[in-house]
C-alpha cells in the first residue's frame, strides 16, 4: 500500500514537474541561483500523504530508523531538515532531497491562486518578482489570455484525492516524522522488509532512489 501510493503521488507530481518545466521552458522563469529562502522558512507546509514519497525512500534507504531516533522526544529544527545552507550566502543552500520533494516546495513560484473573480493569478515569489518583474508581467499576460499554469489549491486537491485520509497538514519536518512512523508501522504489521531501491523487484525507479545504485 504505501510503496503504491507514493507511486501514485509521485506521478502526480511528475505531471507538475511536466507543468513547471512548460513555464519555465516559455519564459525562462526560474529561481534566482542558488536561492534557500523557501527552504530556510519554518512555515514551509506540507500533508502526510505529499511526504509518503520520502518517508518510503528513507525507509528504504535505511534512513528512516536513524532520523526517528534522532528526534525521538527531541524538538525538530524550525526550517526543513533536509535543507543544506550555504554557509557562506546567506538563506542559500540546496535541497538534499529534491526529487521527493513535497508539493508546495515544487509549486512554489511557479503556480497560480485564484482573484476574487476567479481568475488565475500568478504568484511568483518576491524574488523571482524582484528579479526578472517583465517576465512575470508576460506570465500573467498569458494566463489572462488562457495559458496553462497549476493553482495551488487544485493541485493540492489531486494530491488529496489519491488517499484522503491521509491529507493532514502540518509544518514540512512534523509531516514528514508522521509519515515515516506510518511507514514504518505499515512495514511492521505487513512483516515487509524495506526494499532496496537499486535491487528490488517492485518499480525500483519509483520514487527515485536519493542515493546513487552502485
Ligand atoms: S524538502 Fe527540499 S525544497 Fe522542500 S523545504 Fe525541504 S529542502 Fe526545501
Amino acid at each position: 500500500m504505501n510503496v503504491s501510493l507514493a507511486k501514485r503521488v509521485m506521478r502526480v507530481y511528475e505531471d507538475f514537474d511536466q507543468t513547471i518545466f512548460g513555464l519555465s521552458q516559455r519564459f525562462g522563469i526560474h529561481c534566482p541561483p542558488g536561492c534557500g529562502h523557501c527552504c530556510s522558512s519554518p512555515k514551509v507546509e506540507a500533508t502526510v500523504l505529499e511526504m509518503l514519497p520520502l518517508a518510503v525512500e528513507l525507509w528504504r534507504s535505511g534512513q528512516a530508523e536513524e532520523l526517528l531516533a534522532r528526534y525521538s522526544g527531541q524538538p525538530k529544527p524550525a526550517s526543513c531538515l533536509f535543507f543544506t545552507p550555504d554557509e557562506l550566502h546567506f538563506n542559500h543552500g540546496r535541497c538534499s532531497v529534491y526529487p521527493h520533494r513535497p508539493t508546495l516546495c515544487r509549486l512554489f513560484g511557479f503556480a497560480a491562486v485564484r482573484d476574487k473573480n476567479g481568475a488565475p493569478r500568478f504568484a511568483a515569489c518576491r524574488f523571482i518578482k524582484n528579479m526578472i518583474p517583465q517576465t512575470v508581467a508576460e506570465v500573467q499576460q498569458d494566463l489572462d489570455a488562457g495559458g496553462a499554469v497549476l493553482l495551488f489549491t487544485e493541485a493540492a486537491q489531486r494530491i488529496a484525492e489519491l488517499e484522503p485520509a491521509l491529507d493532514v497538514r502540518y509544518f514540512i519536518n512534523d509531516a514528514l516524522f508522521v509519515a515515516l512512523e506510518k511507514v514504518g508501522m505499515y512495514q511492521l504489521f505487513a512483516g515487509d522488509e524495506p526494499s532496496d531501491p537499486c535491487h528490488s523487484d517492485v518499480d525500483p525507479d519509483y520514487p527515485p532512489p536519493i542515493k546513487q545504485c552502485s
